[in-house]
């Protein structure tokens, strides 16, 4: 009987293209009224609000995904507030 060696969880697959996700707003307080979306082309981060039509942009890397963008936006909203 032959060692099998152990089966390591496929890599997670790349994802291509756009994909868009909804998030809580944090300047007007509509839920998922933020649409992310990244754009890897770019190595750029959008977040919009469909309801306010704030918006905030960042870099990203390969590894980020929508909610990077959004978290990265919340970091912000709290450090202009602090300031
Ligand atoms: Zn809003």
């Amino acid at each position: 009987m032959g060692k099998r060696k152990s089966s390591k969880p496929p890599p997670k697959k790349k994802v291509i293209g756009k994909i868009p996700k909804y998030f809580d707003c944090p300047f007007c307080d509509h839920s998922q009224s933020v649409e992310c979306i990244i754009k890897r082309e770019n190595g750029i981060g959008t977040a919009t609000c469909r309801k306010c039509n704030a918006n905030y942009s960042t870099q990203i890397n390969d590894l980020s995904d929508p909610i990077d963008v959004y978290t990265d936006w919340i970091d912000a909203c709290e450090e202009a507030n602090r300031a």
